[in-house]
């Protein structure tokens, strides 16, 4: 595994973030028993960073990974859409208690979207930055699918860490080009700041060419870490030997050809209908003002997906 130097934040990390998200409630909704062992198979092939937020629901399954593996040094990164001091206190505190931690490594403002929006989220920073100062969290930062919010953040001094998303075909980007992404990352990587993406292969659409996707952004030199959302020790095992530019045993793809997936739209659909104009097997329709998938009929081609602004679709 190879491990960088998180920018100027002080935090070695490994290439790969382990994503628990997947694992979670809104998404595969393991056992926490389940999800632990996923995660002990991340720590025990070097893998030392995960990634995960208040709403992803997977403080309890990063606690008992802790405790199933214990006297691993773990960095973790946790995020929250609060925006006031009090409301990020309280996040944090929350955290903290059920991680099991008197610290955090990381602690950003959750998908920001533009100079805006980190404007409206300024009290929630200036928590964050208090707590920096008591040695609560050591580093904060911000994620975000917007090109507007990752160039600005890469002008402010305070912030450390950016956790963008970036991936070869530039899916979910909400406001610009995937060149207009790496420009961006760059500027910010030259600032100093820790740099750690997300969604690799594009929520799954580029799973079919997931060695590629990864390579591509893994070969970018402003990108220290990638977090990947991983839900089987098979997918770890995978991820593992591409960071490592080597293709995954037979029998590890044979367990994950087996994995069982399926198209998600989660609960933040705006009803626009782009990804139903797109179905040409007519595998989605509205209902309720949501786009509601056949499993039937779907055939998991992902094409609906590049279609969605809001980033709603993803094979899981
Ligand atoms: S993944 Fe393909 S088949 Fe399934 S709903 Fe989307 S466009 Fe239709
Ligand atoms: S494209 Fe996205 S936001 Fe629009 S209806 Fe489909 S899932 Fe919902």
């Amino acid at each position: 595994m190879e491990y960088n130097e998180l920018g100027h934040a002080g935090i070695r990390v490994s290439k790969i973030c382990f994503g628990a998200l997947t694992i979670g409630p809104t998404q595969r909704n393991l056992s926490v028993s389940e999800g632990s062992r996923v995660i002990c198979r991340a720590l025990e092939l070097g893998i030392n960073f995960i990634d995960t937020a208040k709403t992803y629901g997977t403080y309890p399954y990063i606690r008992q990974a802790l405790l199933d593996y214990p006297g691993s040094q773990v960095v973790i990164a946790s995020k929250s859409h609060a925006y006031t001091w009090d409301g990020m206190e309280n996040d944090v505190q929350e955290a903290l208690s059920q991680l099991g931690r008197d610290f955090i490594d990381i602690f950003m403002l959750h998908e920001q979207e533009s100079r805006l929006t980190l404007k409206g989220h300024r009290p929630a920073l200036e928590y964050l930055l208090s707590a920096k100062d008591k040695g609560i969290v050591r580093a904060v930062g911000i994620s975000s699918h917007a090109v507007e919010a990752v160039a600005a953040a890469a002008e402010m001094e305070e912030i450390d860490v950016i956790h963008p998303l970036i991936n070869k075909q530039g899916v979910g980007i909400i406001d610009g080009t995937r060149e207009d992404m790496l420009k961006a990352i760059e500027k910010a990587a030259k600032k100093g700041k820790g740099i750690y993406s997300m969604k690799p292969l594009g929520g799954g659409l580029l799973i079919p060419e997931a060695r590629d996707a990864f390579n591509w952004v893994a070969n970018n030199p402003n990108i220290h870490s990638i977090a990947i959302g991983m839900q089987s020790e098979a997918e770890v095992e995978a991820n593992v030997a591409w960071s490592e530019n080597r293709e995954p045993g037979f029998e590890v793809r044979s367990r994950l050809s087996r994995y069982p997936r399926r198209l998600l739209i989660s609960d933040w659909c705006q009803g626009c209908g782009a990804c139903v104009k797109r179905c040409s097997l007519k595998a989605i329709k509205m209902v309720g003002g949501k786009a509601c998938v056949d499993p039937g009929k779907c055939v998991l081609c992902g094409y609906c997906a590049s279609e969605c602004r809001e980033f709603c679709i993803k094979i899981i």
